[in-house]
């Protein structure tokens, strides 16, 4: 697998002369695990194309993706902060980024900035990929952000029988319910919110969950969203407990673990968006040629 190297951090289209060029945008972003990704789906696929990186400034996105794209650039995924900003640059959304309110790949057709989102798409994939049963299981969403907003619509479409959404800021959950309740409804799956502390209450949430999703930022600073007495009620042997953050064992992967439950970090989430990534981007003709899981395995690897 190539290096990348800090001389592609700033990626600009017109360095790379009859290459078709992409690269993700983020702040930081030097971590980033994508260019190695899409490196491999062209290389599995015989697709002559460049990924770098972009770091634009806090405040200074659209600024960085026009001259990207006017500089000949043809895609870019696009990552924390800068996903509402995306969303914002695009001429046209695709139904699902209009829903997730938030955009993770940009493509550019006929001078017409498309947006979509596949991080639901991607984090569904991984799941069933996993063995995971999601229809008609309880599932329990943790956080309200923009990750929550992009995996909720792609969640609700596997028909859960329950889904409760718990945040630290309560009234963002209830935002989100708001939002995808009419999608919900039209599915028939219960469909609430609950605030953290009635995790630690068995009457309140009638836990345990088939499957807990961390959607939030505490695992990056090592920390879990939920209280150890809340981890009691929420997890059991049969649960499988998600982490979107990954590298590590989360603190909310190792409360699970304790209680005897499977986890998974979100590697697998990353390289299954990236798949739908370089598939609208590439043609959905190499939708056999690339092998998303070999790249995962290569990854963990590593
Ligand atoms: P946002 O900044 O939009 O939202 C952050 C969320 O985390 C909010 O719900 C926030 O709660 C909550 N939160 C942050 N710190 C804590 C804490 N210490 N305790 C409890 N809750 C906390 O971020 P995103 O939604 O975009 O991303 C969330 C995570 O998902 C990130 O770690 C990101 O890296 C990961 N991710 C992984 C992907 C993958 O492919 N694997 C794809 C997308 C995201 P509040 O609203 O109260 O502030």
């Amino acid at each position: 697998m190539s290096q990348i190297t800090s001389a592609q951090l700033h990626t600009d289209p017109a360095q790379f002369p009859g290459v078709d060029v992409y690269a993700v945008a983020g702040n930081p972003i030097s971590h980033s695990k994508s260019p190695a990704i899409h490196q491999r789906f062209s290389e599995q696929s015989n697709q002559k194309m460049h990924y770098g990186r972009l770091q634009p400034e806090l405040g200074k996105f659209k600024t960085a993706a026009q001259a990207f794209f006017a500089a000949g650039g043809k895609g870019m995924n696009v990552t924390v902060p800068f996903k509402l900003d995306a969303q914002a640059l695009a001429d046209v959304l695709t139904p699902r980024a209009q829903l997730a309110g938030a955009v993770n790949t940009l493509r550019i057709e006929d001078g017409k900035i498309f947006g979509d989102n596949t991080d639901g798409a991607g984090l569904v994939r991984d799941l069933l990929a996993q063995g995971i049963q999601i229809q008609g299981s309880r599932i329990l969403l943790l956080g309200a952000g923009g990750a929550s907003r992009g995996v909720l619509g792609p969640l609700l479409e596997q028909s859960p029988k329950e889904l409760i959404i718990a945040n630290r800021s309560k009234a963002k959950a209830d935002e989100l319910v708001q939002l995808f309740s009419n999608l919900a409804a039209s599915l028939n799956v219960i469909f609430h919110t609950v605030s953290l502390g009635d995790l630690e209450d068995v009457g309140k949430t009638t836990s345990p969950f088939d499957l807990i999703i961390n959607a939030t930022a505490a695992g990056l600073s090592d920390e879990s969203p939920i209280s150890d007495d809340a981890a009691s009620n929420v997890f059991t042997p049969q649960s499988f407990a998600y982490d979107m953050v990954y590298g590590k064992v989360t603190a909310l992967m190792q409360q699970a673990l304790h209680r005897g439950a499977r986890v998974s970090d979100g590697l697998g989430m990353l390289v299954e968006q990236a798949a739908d990534a370089f598939l609208i981007w590439r043609g959905t003709q190499l939708t056999d040629v690339i092998d998303s899981r070999a790249v995962l395995a290569e990854l963990r690897n590593s």
